[in-house]
Formats: C-alpha cells, structure tokens, sequence
C-alpha cells in the first residue's frame, strides 16, 4: 500500500472542445474590443478548457457605460423587493438545473475535486434563495418622537454600480456571495473573474439573462488584474468595489478607489487558528484539522493553516493527523471519491514549496509530506499532505498565508498564551477551540480577534450568518442580513408637518 492515498486518473471524459467565454455587456456577449483572447489548461490534466476574450480598458468602459444608465434610468432600481426576488429565485433554480456542468467546469479550470464543486454549486443556489428573502425586507427608519412638528425617515437605497473582483480558489461561491444581495439592493454590476477561471462566471449571465435579467444591470469583463481590474476600480463611474483576494490587491485596491472616495469591501486572506486543548473530543478535532488544512488542497481564505495544541497532547495529536492524512484521498478531480484536487498554477506549487522548504531550514520538523505528489496518468501539478511540527510563531510558516495543503503545528500551556498566539498575527478572518469546558470555549471566543469563531467544529457556513475579517483579513461583511447592507446607502428625510416654525429672519417690512 502506498503511504499516501493517491487517486490516479479516473475514467471520465474531458469536453472534447473549450467552452467559449465573452464578455456581457450590455445584455449582449461581445468579443475583446482588440479581438483578444487566453486560455485557461486545467490544472490537473493540462488540458484546454476554457478560451475566453481578453478585456482592456475599451471593455471596461463599455461595461460600466452599460452599468451606470442601466442604474441611472430608475429602472432596476425602482422594481418592488418582489419582482428583483423573483428574479433570484429562477436563478436559484437555473443553477441547480445545470449543476453538473457548472460544476465540471469548475473543476476543470480549478483543480477542485467535482463532488466539492457539485457541494459548492448547491451551496451557491442556496444562497441566492436567501438573498431573495432580504430582496424582500429592505426597509429603514421612521423617527415619530422628534417632536410634534417633525417626522423623520431613514430611506434605504441602492448605493449605486458596483465592481466585483472575484479570485479562482471558489469562483462562482464567492460570486454568488456578492451578487445576489448587490441585486436584491438595487444596484447594477460590472463581475471580473480571475483569469484562471472565467467560465462559470460567465455560465451564471447565461442564466441571468435567461431568467429576465434586464439589459445593463449585470455584465462581466474577462481578463486581468491590469488593465481591468485597475480600470473597474478607479473609475468615477463606479461607486463601490467588492474584491476578494489576496491582501496585497486589496490594499492596493483601497488605494486606487481613494481617487474618488468609493466604498470598498474586502475579503481576504487568513492565517487561521485552531486551538486544541487535552479535553477536547480528538476524533473529532483530527478530523476537523485535516478537513480544515485539506479542503481546496489548503487554497482557502479560512484554510485552518495553524493549529496550537496543548503541549501535553501534541505528540499524539501530530501521531494521528500525520496518520489520517496519509487517508485522505488526494488526486484525479473527476474522480467523485477525491477529496483533494490540483494546485491552481505551478507558480503557486512552486510559492508552496518555498514556504515549506523555508520551515525546514528554520528549524521546523517536516513530519509528513513536503513535496509535489505524482498522480498516475496526470500531467497536473499536485502537493502532497504536509504537516510541520516545531513552528515558532515568528517563523513565516505560521504568520503568512501559504495557501496549500500544509499544516504547521504550534504548542502552548495555558490558555492565556494560546489566545496571545492566536491574536499575534496580522490577520484576523477565522479562529477555533477544541474543549469540552464551556468556559473555556466562550472565553477564546470572546478575546479571539476574528471576524468568526468556531467551537468545537471548523468552516460550517450558512447563508443566515456573515462572513468576514478584522485587521488585514478585510472590511466588511458579506451574508447573512449584513450582505445586502454592504450595498445599500442611507438617505434622511426630514418632514416638517406643522406650520409653527419660528421664522430665522424677522422680516422688515409689513
Ligand atoms: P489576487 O488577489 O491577485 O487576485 C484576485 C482577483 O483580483 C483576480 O480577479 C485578479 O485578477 C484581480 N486583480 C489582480 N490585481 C488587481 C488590481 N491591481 N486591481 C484590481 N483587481 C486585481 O490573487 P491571486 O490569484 O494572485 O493569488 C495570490 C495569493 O492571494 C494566493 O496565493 C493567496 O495567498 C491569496 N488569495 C486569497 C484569496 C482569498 O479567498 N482570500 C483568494 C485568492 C488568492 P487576475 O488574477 O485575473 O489578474
């Protein structure tokens, strides 16, 4: 038996031709302005899977063009909280009724196993059923006791166009997690998928405008960070931007958006804790660890990358994730019991490794893993399960975002010092505690500094609750009643009802 559980290539069949991907704009698909195009090679076949248009600043400005009437002639804005929730409702049930081939191009231009991408289209339909029910309970404030001569409203109002940067690690969940509610808000979009992973983007306008979507309220421009994302950004026309990605771009987003003082919403990276502590229920922490360090082959914003164990248990608790990682099927996406596919690009392998490599020469232990893994019959990149015992909290393995399947293992005595370790860090997206003592767990909960806390479990989401970071995880927040705030502006009304105002001017002359 091999000491890894490697999934060699499966039996299914790849898309004998590329999917085709242009731009919307407008309510119609259009080429590149230059006639442009790249191509996107799945990541674990080598295989071309998508080729799509290659956006500039022309498409760009089309786009937002197309945006800001579609916002400004009142149309969409000025639809009841009922029709725009009709609307996302037959979106809803677009998507479940192309799951499949929403997921398999998932899964091709991203190297994510298909039974998680099936997991995350479901999740994704879910979604916009939730934030069809907030289309429809968007209302603000009225003040009756500003005394007899006033009344006072709160208008709730869309804030505008609204520029969505969207990154490859889970494409169309993360879109879904800021569409729906910019269009349950009233706003009009302009989407930019990474380049590594246009297709299913463009799939959902597909939908959209299959489900009556008017002309102008969602388009999508496909290429680059530079020049669309830059464009989409700096625009005047634009009046938000929601990105998520790394920390890099999104303060580099902060600062092109400060030229005309757009709001912007960030989501981005993590150097997420998991604290465990010797009453913990193992079994079940073990798991959690490996799902959380494993999942998306570790290319995850909420990757539980740093776990902290109570120095009296860590060296069975290494004994056994080391153990249960070596089960954990790692290999061929198309291959329905793989839990972990391919690495996005070889560049990232390559970032991984450094990171890796980098632990070992600092003194770090590299008990499992540590290396790229050979799938047989694919010519994709792949890392192996890793696991690092010995990590000092200094050491750039356990405070900067590796973004793949590697876990570093940290040690503390009391509680006060796993809350220090946890709270040393720049990022502040996630965090989890492992105990049976409810003190215990309300306790890191309380002092954690994250935007969510698990106890007892890792990276359950539900649409009901928000997500986001503190410090440089991010702003903002997206699900959850939160996520249709993010797009919605507040105007005051100030009524005067009686006629008893005092006059500021005395006049002169009767
Ligand atoms: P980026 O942050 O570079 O990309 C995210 C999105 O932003 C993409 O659509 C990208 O376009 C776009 N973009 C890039 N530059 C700009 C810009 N100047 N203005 C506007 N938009 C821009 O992430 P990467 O894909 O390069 O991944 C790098 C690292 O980021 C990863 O290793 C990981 O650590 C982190 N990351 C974090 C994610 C998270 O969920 N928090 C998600 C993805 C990455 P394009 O790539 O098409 O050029």
């Amino acid at each position: 038996m091999s000491e890894l559980n490697v999934v060699a290539i499966s039996e299914a069949k790849l898309p004998l031709d590329p999917f085709v991907a242009r731009h919307l704009i407008a309510g119609s698909w259009r080429d590149s302005c230059s006639g442009e195009t790249f191509e996107r090679t799945s990541p674990s076949h080598g295989a071309l899977v998508t080729r799509a248009a290659k956006g500039n600043a022309q498409d760009v400005d089309a786009a937002l063009q197309a945006a800001r009437a579609a916002f400004d002639d009142n149309a969409w804005r000025s639809t009841s909280g009922k029709d725009r929730a009709t609307l996302l409702l037959k979106v809803a049930d677009l998507i479940d009724r192309d799951r499949e081939k929403i997921a398999l191009l998932e899964t091709l231009e991203s190297g994510k196993p298909i039974s998680q991408a099936r997991a995350e289209i479901e999740g994704a339909a879910d979604i916009w059923r939730y934030a069809a029910s907030l289309a429809r309970n968007i209302h603000g404030e009225s003040h009756n006791s500003l005394g007899d001569d006033f009344l006072g409203l709160v208008l709730k109002e869309p804030i505008g166009v609204v520029s969505i940067i969207t990154p490859w690690n889970f494409p169309f969940l993360i879109v879904s997690q800021k569409l729906p509610f910019a269009l349950a808000a009233g706003c009009t979009v302009v989407i930019k998928p990474s380049e590594m992973t246009p297709a299913t983007t463009v799939v959902l306008g597909e939908l959209l405008i299959e489900a009556g979507c008017p002309a102008g309220v969602v388009n999508i421009v496909l290429g680059y960070g530079d020049p669309v994302g830059i464009a989409m950004t700096t625009d005047k026309r634009v009046d938000m931007v929601t990105f998520t990605g790394s920390t890099a771009v999104g303060k580099g987003i902060v600062k092109a958006a400060s030229g005309t003082l757009k709001k912007v919403s960030l989501e981005l990276g993590g150097k997420n804790p998991q604290v465990i502590f010797p009453d913990a229920d193992l079994d079940s922490a073990v798991d959690a660890v490996a799902f959380g360090v494993y999942f998306n082959a570790g290319e995850c914003c909420n990757s539980g990358s740093r776990i902290i164990v109570h120095e009296d248990i860590v060296e069975e608790f290494i004994a056994r994730t080391v153990s249960l990682s070596k089960d954990v099927p790692f290999g061929d996406p198309l291959d329905p019991s793989t839990k972990v596919g391919a690495i996005i690009t070889p560049d990232h392998q390559q970032k991984i490794d450094a990171y890796v490599q980098q632990a070992g020469q600092d003194g770090a232990d590299i008990r499992l893993g540590g290396g790229p893994l050979q799938v047989p019959g694919l010519s994709g990149q792949f890392y192996k399960p890793t696991v690092i015992s010995n990590v000092k909290a200094e050491m750039p393995i356990a405070r900067e975002e590796v973004f793949g399947p590697v876990l570093s293992v940290l040690t503390f005595k009391t509680l006060d010092e796993a809350i220090a370790l946890v709270n040393d860090a720049d990022y502040g997206l996630s965090a989890g505690v492992w105990s049976e003592n409810v003190h215990t767990c309300l306790e890191f909960a309380r002092k954690a500094q994250a935007g969510t806390v698990w106890t007892n479990t890792w990276m359950d989401g539900f649409a009901e609750l928000p997500f986001g970071g503190v410090k440089e995880s991010g702003q903002g927040r997206e699900l959850g009643k939160y996520g249709v705030e993010e797009f919605l502006e507040a105007k005051t009304v100030t009524m005067r009802i009686g006629r008893t105002r005092a006059p500021w001017v005395e006049t002169r002359t009767k």
